[in-house]
Protein backbone atom coordinates (compact mmCIF):
# COMPACT_ATOMS: atom_id res chain seq x y z
CA UNK A 1 0.00 0.00 0.00
CA UNK A 2 1.58 2.95 -1.28
CA UNK A 3 1.44 5.74 1.56
CA UNK A 4 0.04 8.23 -0.30
CA UNK A 5 -2.47 6.09 -1.73
CA UNK A 6 -6.49 7.69 -1.41
CA UNK A 7 -7.39 4.50 0.65
CA UNK A 8 -6.42 2.58 3.52
CA UNK A 9 -5.03 -0.59 3.94
CA UNK A 10 -6.63 -2.18 6.29
CA UNK A 11 -10.31 -1.62 8.61
CA UNK A 12 -11.48 -2.54 11.90
CA UNK A 13 -14.79 -2.19 13.39
CA UNK A 14 -15.24 -2.30 16.97
CA UNK A 15 -18.06 -4.56 18.65
CA UNK A 16 -17.97 -3.29 22.47
CA UNK A 17 -20.44 -6.04 23.68
CA UNK A 18 -19.61 -8.99 26.00
CA UNK A 19 -22.15 -11.23 27.56
CA UNK A 20 -19.82 -10.13 30.86
CA UNK A 21 -17.06 -8.41 31.90
CA UNK A 22 -13.34 -10.63 32.17
CA UNK A 23 -11.75 -9.81 35.44
CA UNK A 24 -8.48 -8.92 33.68
CA UNK A 25 -10.30 -6.21 31.03
CA UNK A 26 -10.62 -3.20 30.88
CA UNK A 27 -10.41 -2.67 26.70
CA UNK A 28 -13.43 -0.87 25.17
CA UNK A 29 -16.31 -3.33 26.11
CA UNK A 30 -19.33 -3.80 28.10
CA UNK A 31 -21.77 -6.54 29.43
CA UNK A 32 -24.52 -6.62 27.71
CA UNK A 33 -27.96 -8.85 27.78
CA UNK A 34 -28.34 -11.24 25.38
CA UNK A 35 -31.71 -10.20 22.69
CA UNK A 36 -30.35 -6.52 23.29
CA UNK A 37 -31.68 -4.14 20.65
CA UNK A 38 -28.37 -1.64 21.07
CA UNK A 39 -26.53 -4.59 19.43
CA UNK A 40 -28.54 -4.57 16.21
CA UNK A 41 -29.08 -0.92 15.94
CA UNK A 42 -24.86 -0.38 16.72
CA UNK A 43 -24.69 -2.86 14.15
CA UNK A 44 -26.73 -0.82 11.16
CA UNK A 45 -25.01 2.02 12.72
CA UNK A 46 -21.17 0.66 11.50
CA UNK A 47 -22.82 -0.16 8.41
CA UNK A 48 -23.90 2.97 7.47
CA UNK A 49 -20.67 4.59 8.61
CA UNK A 50 -18.60 1.66 5.99
CA UNK A 51 -20.76 2.94 3.64
CA UNK A 52 -20.04 6.86 4.07
CA UNK A 53 -16.14 5.81 3.99
CA UNK A 54 -16.87 3.62 1.29
CA UNK A 55 -18.10 6.83 -0.89
CA UNK A 56 -15.43 8.93 0.08
CA UNK A 57 -12.93 6.65 -1.57
CA UNK A 58 -11.15 5.49 1.81
CA UNK A 59 -12.02 1.71 1.57
CA UNK A 60 -11.02 0.62 -2.35
CA UNK A 61 -7.41 -0.74 -1.31
CA UNK A 62 -8.85 -2.15 1.83
CA UNK A 63 -6.86 -5.49 1.70
CA UNK A 64 -7.74 -6.39 5.43
CA UNK A 65 -10.46 -6.07 7.28
CA UNK A 66 -11.33 -7.18 11.40
CA UNK A 67 -14.23 -7.66 12.98
CA UNK A 68 -12.70 -7.12 16.74
CA UNK A 69 -14.29 -6.31 20.25
CA UNK A 70 -15.88 -6.99 22.39
CA UNK A 71 -16.96 -10.22 21.69
CA UNK A 72 -18.53 -10.00 17.74
CA UNK A 73 -20.02 -13.26 18.18
CA UNK A 74 -23.00 -12.15 20.19
CA UNK A 75 -24.20 -10.32 17.18
CA UNK A 76 -25.54 -13.71 16.21
CA UNK A 77 -25.66 -15.22 13.08
CA UNK A 78 -27.70 -12.51 11.41
CA UNK A 79 -26.57 -9.52 13.01
CA UNK A 80 -22.46 -11.09 12.28
CA UNK A 81 -23.64 -12.60 8.80
CA UNK A 82 -24.65 -8.98 7.80
CA UNK A 83 -22.02 -6.96 9.26
CA UNK A 84 -19.58 -9.50 7.47
CA UNK A 85 -21.63 -9.12 4.27
CA UNK A 86 -21.43 -5.40 4.08
CA UNK A 87 -17.66 -5.30 4.94
CA UNK A 88 -17.20 -7.62 1.60
CA UNK A 89 -19.48 -5.38 -0.45
CA UNK A 90 -17.87 -2.01 0.64
CA UNK A 91 -14.21 -3.44 0.87
CA UNK A 92 -13.61 -6.66 -1.10
CA UNK A 93 -10.94 -7.18 1.81
CA UNK A 94 -8.63 -10.90 0.70
CA UNK A 95 -8.60 -11.38 4.93
CA UNK A 96 -11.33 -10.97 6.72
CA UNK A 97 -11.14 -11.44 10.43
CA UNK A 98 -13.65 -12.11 13.26
CA UNK A 99 -12.93 -12.24 16.84
CA UNK A 100 -14.89 -15.07 18.34
CA UNK A 101 -15.41 -16.21 22.14
CA UNK A 102 -16.01 -20.61 22.62
CA UNK A 103 -19.10 -19.55 24.61
CA UNK A 104 -21.09 -17.70 21.65
CA UNK A 105 -19.71 -19.43 18.46
CA UNK A 106 -22.37 -21.36 17.78
CA UNK A 107 -22.31 -23.62 15.08
CA UNK A 108 -24.71 -20.63 12.93
CA UNK A 109 -22.58 -18.07 13.93
CA UNK A 110 -20.12 -20.29 12.37
CA UNK A 111 -21.67 -20.98 9.28
CA UNK A 112 -23.46 -17.41 9.32
CA UNK A 113 -19.48 -15.76 9.13
CA UNK A 114 -18.31 -17.92 6.41
CA UNK A 115 -21.16 -17.61 4.38
CA UNK A 116 -21.04 -13.75 4.53
CA UNK A 117 -17.37 -13.88 3.48
CA UNK A 118 -15.48 -14.36 6.62
CA UNK A 119 -11.91 -15.63 6.21
CA UNK A 120 -10.33 -15.93 9.83
CA UNK A 121 -11.76 -16.53 13.03
CA UNK A 122 -9.68 -15.29 15.98
CA UNK A 123 -10.87 -17.01 19.50
CA UNK A 124 -10.76 -15.99 22.71
CA UNK A 125 -9.28 -19.31 23.92
CA UNK A 126 -6.73 -17.83 26.27
CA UNK A 127 -6.08 -21.17 28.73
CA UNK A 128 -7.35 -24.98 28.74
CA UNK A 129 -7.03 -25.08 32.43
CA UNK A 130 -10.30 -24.81 33.73
CA UNK A 131 -9.59 -23.51 37.54
CA UNK A 132 -7.32 -20.57 35.35
CA UNK A 133 -10.77 -20.03 33.10
CA UNK A 134 -12.49 -19.41 35.95
CA UNK A 135 -9.46 -17.43 38.01
CA UNK A 136 -9.99 -14.79 34.96
CA UNK A 137 -13.76 -14.47 34.52
CA UNK A 138 -14.28 -16.56 31.43
CA UNK A 139 -17.48 -17.59 30.50
CA UNK A 140 -16.34 -21.12 28.55
CA UNK A 141 -13.82 -24.23 29.95
CA UNK A 142 -11.50 -25.80 28.52
CA UNK A 143 -14.18 -28.90 27.06
CA UNK A 144 -16.01 -26.22 25.24
CA UNK A 145 -13.12 -24.23 23.72
CA UNK A 146 -11.74 -27.42 22.43
CA UNK A 147 -14.68 -28.53 20.85
CA UNK A 148 -15.87 -24.68 19.26
CA UNK A 149 -12.02 -24.58 17.88
CA UNK A 150 -12.30 -27.73 16.46
CA UNK A 151 -15.60 -26.45 14.78
CA UNK A 152 -14.23 -24.02 13.64
CA UNK A 153 -11.05 -25.42 12.28
CA UNK A 154 -13.21 -27.98 10.49
CA UNK A 155 -15.27 -25.60 8.63
CA UNK A 156 -12.33 -24.50 6.45
CA UNK A 157 -11.41 -21.35 8.12
CA UNK A 158 -8.49 -20.22 9.33
CA UNK A 159 -8.39 -20.00 12.62
CA UNK A 160 -6.14 -18.46 15.40
CA UNK A 161 -6.30 -18.65 19.59
CA UNK A 162 -5.68 -16.33 21.71
CA UNK A 163 -3.45 -17.30 25.06
CA UNK A 164 -2.56 -15.62 27.93
CA UNK A 165 0.44 -15.95 30.09
CA UNK A 166 1.33 -15.16 33.78
CA UNK A 167 -2.29 -15.73 34.66
CA UNK A 168 -3.44 -16.79 38.50
CA UNK A 169 -2.90 -20.47 38.68
CA UNK A 170 -0.72 -20.75 36.42
CA UNK A 171 2.32 -23.00 36.73
CA UNK A 172 5.24 -23.90 34.04
CA UNK A 173 2.88 -27.61 33.56
CA UNK A 174 -0.36 -26.48 33.06
CA UNK A 175 1.13 -23.33 30.59
CA UNK A 176 2.82 -26.18 28.59
CA UNK A 177 -0.46 -28.24 28.60
CA UNK A 178 -2.17 -25.24 27.00
CA UNK A 179 0.15 -24.20 24.40
CA UNK A 180 0.68 -27.94 23.14
CA UNK A 181 -3.19 -28.40 23.26
CA UNK A 182 -4.15 -25.04 21.55
CA UNK A 183 -1.65 -26.70 18.74
CA UNK A 184 -3.07 -29.88 18.45
CA UNK A 185 -6.26 -28.33 17.59
CA UNK A 186 -4.98 -27.80 14.19
CA UNK A 187 -4.98 -23.94 14.07
CA UNK A 188 -3.13 -22.24 11.58
CA UNK A 189 -1.76 -19.35 14.27
CA UNK A 190 -1.39 -18.81 18.13
CA UNK A 191 -1.10 -15.55 19.63
CA UNK A 192 0.28 -15.11 23.16
CA UNK A 193 0.34 -12.27 25.71
CA UNK A 194 1.20 -11.99 29.22
CA UNK A 195 -1.80 -10.73 31.60
CA UNK A 196 -1.65 -7.07 32.49
CA UNK A 197 -3.15 -6.70 35.58
CA UNK A 198 -5.14 -3.27 34.50
CA UNK A 199 -5.91 -0.31 37.49
CA UNK A 200 -9.74 -0.64 38.05
CA UNK A 201 -10.22 -4.49 37.06
CA UNK A 202 -11.59 -6.66 39.15
CA UNK A 203 -8.25 -8.48 38.80
CA UNK A 204 -6.55 -5.41 40.05
CA UNK A 205 -9.44 -5.39 42.95
CA UNK A 206 -8.86 -8.47 44.18
CA UNK A 207 -5.36 -8.98 44.24
CA UNK A 208 -4.51 -4.84 45.35
CA UNK A 209 -2.79 -6.19 48.57
CA UNK A 210 -0.38 -9.18 46.34
CA UNK A 211 2.50 -8.64 45.01
CA UNK A 212 1.08 -11.41 42.35
CA UNK A 213 4.04 -13.38 42.54
CA UNK A 214 2.29 -15.14 39.21
CA UNK A 215 2.67 -11.83 36.85
CA UNK A 216 6.56 -10.88 37.92
CA UNK A 217 8.47 -9.99 35.02
CA UNK A 218 11.03 -13.24 35.35
CA UNK A 219 7.43 -15.34 35.21
CA UNK A 220 6.40 -13.36 32.13
CA UNK A 221 9.69 -14.05 30.24
CA UNK A 222 9.89 -17.82 31.29
CA UNK A 223 6.55 -18.27 30.03
CA UNK A 224 6.82 -16.35 26.31
CA UNK A 225 10.46 -18.79 26.21
CA UNK A 226 8.20 -21.97 26.96
CA UNK A 227 5.52 -20.24 24.34
CA UNK A 228 8.32 -19.69 22.00
CA UNK A 229 9.90 -23.63 22.78
CA UNK A 230 6.31 -25.65 22.26
CA UNK A 231 5.05 -23.53 19.62
CA UNK A 232 8.07 -23.77 17.47
CA UNK A 233 8.15 -27.48 18.15
CA UNK A 234 4.48 -28.03 17.33
CA UNK A 235 5.18 -25.96 13.80
CA UNK A 236 4.61 -23.00 14.62
CA UNK A 237 6.95 -20.32 13.88
CA UNK A 238 7.38 -17.06 15.68
CA UNK A 239 6.70 -13.72 13.58
CA UNK A 240 6.23 -11.34 15.46
CA UNK A 241 6.68 -10.67 19.31
CA UNK A 242 3.62 -11.88 19.99
CA UNK A 243 2.50 -14.10 17.09
CA UNK A 244 3.18 -17.71 15.76
CA UNK A 245 2.06 -19.47 13.02
CA UNK A 246 2.47 -21.99 10.58
CA UNK A 247 3.86 -20.65 7.11
CA UNK A 248 1.50 -18.78 4.98
CA UNK A 249 -1.22 -18.28 7.83
CA UNK A 250 0.50 -15.42 9.29
CA UNK A 251 -2.05 -12.67 10.03
CA UNK A 252 -1.93 -9.51 7.24
CA UNK A 253 -4.37 -7.46 9.11
CA UNK A 254 -2.05 -7.44 12.12
CA UNK A 255 1.36 -7.40 9.73
CA UNK A 256 -0.51 -4.56 8.25
CA UNK A 257 -0.36 -2.36 11.99
CA UNK A 258 3.33 -2.78 12.41
CA UNK A 259 4.33 -1.88 8.90
CA UNK A 260 2.75 1.61 8.68
CA UNK A 261 -0.55 0.32 6.33
CA UNK A 262 -2.65 3.08 7.13
CA UNK A 263 -5.92 1.93 8.51
CA UNK A 264 -9.77 3.03 9.62
CA UNK A 265 -11.13 1.92 12.48
CA UNK A 266 -15.01 2.50 13.09
CA UNK A 267 -16.95 1.71 16.43
CA UNK A 268 -16.41 2.83 19.83
CA UNK A 269 -13.36 3.10 21.37
CA UNK A 270 -11.90 2.26 17.52
CA UNK A 271 -8.59 3.40 16.09
CA UNK A 272 -7.49 4.77 12.78
CA UNK A 273 -3.94 5.95 11.77
CA UNK A 274 -4.30 7.75 8.27
CA UNK A 275 -1.91 9.66 5.88
CA UNK A 276 -2.95 13.27 6.11
CA UNK A 277 -4.54 13.25 2.94
CA UNK A 278 -6.97 10.08 4.21
CA UNK A 279 -7.48 12.30 7.14
CA UNK A 280 -8.35 15.53 4.95
CA UNK A 281 -10.65 13.04 3.06
CA UNK A 282 -12.82 12.07 6.21
CA UNK A 283 -12.73 15.59 7.14
CA UNK A 284 -15.34 15.96 3.89
CA UNK A 285 -17.71 13.68 6.02
CA UNK A 286 -16.40 14.76 9.34
CA UNK A 287 -16.75 19.09 9.24
CA UNK A 288 -15.75 19.00 12.87
CA UNK A 289 -12.15 17.54 12.56
CA UNK A 290 -9.36 20.36 12.94
CA UNK A 291 -7.14 20.86 10.19
CA UNK A 292 -3.77 19.34 10.96
CA UNK A 293 -1.18 21.16 11.59
CA UNK A 294 1.38 22.42 9.02
CA UNK A 295 3.95 19.62 8.82
CA UNK A 296 1.73 16.62 9.28
CA UNK A 297 2.13 13.32 7.60
CA UNK A 298 -0.19 11.03 9.74
CA UNK A 299 -3.00 11.36 11.92
CA UNK A 300 -4.04 8.96 14.49
CA UNK A 301 -7.73 9.09 15.64
CA UNK A 302 -9.77 7.06 18.46
CA UNK A 303 -13.67 7.24 18.10
CA UNK A 304 -14.90 8.69 21.87
CA UNK A 305 -17.91 8.23 21.13
CA UNK A 306 -20.31 5.86 23.24
CA UNK A 307 -21.54 3.08 21.82
CA UNK A 308 -25.34 4.15 22.68
CA UNK A 309 -24.92 7.48 20.71
CA UNK A 310 -23.20 5.70 17.86
CA UNK A 311 -26.64 3.72 17.53
CA UNK A 312 -28.45 6.36 18.06
CA UNK A 313 -26.49 8.71 15.03
CA UNK A 314 -24.82 6.77 12.57
CA UNK A 315 -23.42 9.55 10.51
CA UNK A 316 -19.49 9.79 10.58
CA UNK A 317 -20.05 13.64 10.99
CA UNK A 318 -21.67 12.65 14.57
CA UNK A 319 -18.51 11.27 15.73
CA UNK A 320 -16.14 12.48 18.51
CA UNK A 321 -12.40 11.63 18.61
CA UNK A 322 -9.48 12.08 20.31
CA UNK A 323 -6.39 12.76 18.14
CA UNK A 324 -2.64 12.58 17.32
CA UNK A 325 -1.00 14.41 14.56
CA UNK A 326 2.41 13.30 13.30
CA UNK A 327 5.42 14.80 11.84
CA UNK A 328 7.69 12.76 9.58
CA UNK A 329 10.57 12.45 11.33
CA UNK A 330 7.75 11.38 14.36
CA UNK A 331 6.17 8.45 11.72
CA UNK A 332 9.50 7.75 10.80
CA UNK A 333 10.49 6.76 14.75
CA UNK A 334 7.22 5.06 15.22
CA UNK A 335 7.79 2.90 12.29
CA UNK A 336 11.04 1.64 13.37
CA UNK A 337 9.52 0.79 17.18
CA UNK A 338 6.77 -0.73 15.19
CA UNK A 339 9.16 -2.49 12.50
CA UNK A 340 11.03 -3.77 15.86
CA UNK A 341 8.12 -6.28 17.17
CA UNK A 342 8.40 -8.05 13.94
CA UNK A 343 11.12 -10.89 13.64
CA UNK A 344 12.17 -10.09 9.88
CA UNK A 345 12.94 -6.54 11.72
CA UNK A 346 13.41 -3.51 10.00
CA UNK A 347 13.86 -3.21 6.11
CA UNK A 348 16.91 -1.30 4.86
CA UNK A 349 14.75 0.99 3.12
CA UNK A 350 12.56 2.15 6.25
CA UNK A 351 15.92 2.64 8.07
CA UNK A 352 17.07 4.62 5.01
CA UNK A 353 14.13 6.73 5.16
CA UNK A 354 14.42 7.27 8.96
CA UNK A 355 18.08 8.05 8.57
CA UNK A 356 17.09 11.53 6.60
CA UNK A 357 14.47 12.36 8.48
CA UNK A 358 16.11 11.70 12.15
CA UNK A 359 20.10 12.28 11.21
CA UNK A 360 23.25 10.65 12.80
CA UNK A 361 21.10 10.47 16.40
CA UNK A 362 19.93 7.62 14.29
CA UNK A 363 22.95 5.42 14.08
CA UNK A 364 24.52 6.08 17.23
CA UNK A 365 21.16 4.67 18.82
CA UNK A 366 20.79 1.50 16.45
CA UNK A 367 24.65 0.70 17.75
CA UNK A 368 23.78 1.37 21.07
CA UNK A 369 20.54 -0.99 21.16
CA UNK A 370 23.53 -3.18 19.14
CA UNK A 371 25.53 -3.45 21.74
CA UNK A 372 22.69 -3.76 24.14
CA UNK A 373 21.67 -7.40 22.99
CA UNK A 374 18.55 -5.64 22.35
CA UNK A 375 18.86 -5.66 18.36
CA UNK A 376 20.95 -7.77 16.23
CA UNK A 377 22.22 -7.80 12.21
CA UNK A 378 20.35 -11.00 10.68
CA UNK A 379 20.08 -11.72 6.80
CA UNK A 380 21.02 -7.61 6.38
CA UNK A 381 18.56 -6.38 8.23
CA UNK A 382 18.61 -5.19 12.25
CA UNK A 383 15.87 -7.09 14.01
CA UNK A 384 14.85 -7.54 17.91
CA UNK A 385 16.95 -10.62 19.70
CA UNK A 386 14.95 -12.54 21.93
CA UNK A 387 16.31 -10.25 24.92
CA UNK A 388 15.15 -7.31 22.88
CA UNK A 389 11.66 -8.54 23.16
CA UNK A 390 11.79 -9.88 27.00
CA UNK A 391 12.91 -5.84 27.68
CA UNK A 392 10.24 -4.66 25.34
CA UNK A 393 9.71 -1.62 26.76
CA UNK A 394 13.56 -0.52 26.85
CA UNK A 395 13.40 -1.54 22.77
CA UNK A 396 10.26 -0.13 21.56
CA UNK A 397 10.95 3.03 24.18
CA UNK A 398 14.37 3.77 22.49
CA UNK A 399 12.90 3.89 19.05
CA UNK A 400 9.95 5.82 19.74
CA UNK A 401 12.27 8.39 21.81
CA UNK A 402 14.31 9.17 18.35
CA UNK A 403 10.83 11.30 17.71
CA UNK A 404 11.83 14.96 17.83
CA UNK A 405 9.32 17.45 19.63
CA UNK A 406 5.53 16.75 20.99
CA UNK A 407 3.28 14.85 19.07
CA UNK A 408 0.53 17.77 18.36
CA UNK A 409 -2.93 16.23 20.12
CA UNK A 410 -6.20 17.04 20.28
CA UNK A 411 -10.24 16.45 20.32
CA UNK A 412 -13.30 17.36 18.35
S1 LIG B 1 -14.36 -11.30 26.21
FE1 LIG B 1 -12.56 -10.02 25.74
S2 LIG B 1 -13.35 -7.93 25.49
FE2 LIG B 1 -14.96 -9.16 26.50
S3 LIG B 1 -14.68 -8.77 28.67
FE3 LIG B 1 -13.53 -10.65 28.17
S4 LIG B 1 -11.46 -9.94 27.66
FE4 LIG B 1 -12.80 -8.15 27.63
Amino acid sequence: MCASAPSVGALYLHIPFCARKCAYCDFASWATPAGDPLMAAYRRALEAQLDEAAGLGLLDGCATAYVGGGTPTLLGPDGLGRLVERVVRVAAPAELTCEANPDSLTDDVLAAAREAGATRLSVGVQSLDDAELAELGRLHDAACARERVGAAVASGLDVSVDLMCATPRQTDASWGSTLLGAAALGVGHVSVYPLQVEEGTELDARYEDDPCPWNDGDVQAARMSQAQALLEGSGLSRYEVASYAVAGKECRHNIAYWTGVPYLGLGTGASSMLTVEQYLRLSKACPRLPRPPAGTVRARLTVETPRDAVAREPRLSALSFSLEFLSAAQAAAEDLMLGARLVRGLEAPLVARAAELLGPGLDAELERLVGRGLLAERAGRLAPTTRGWLLGNELYGALWGLAPGEVATGRC
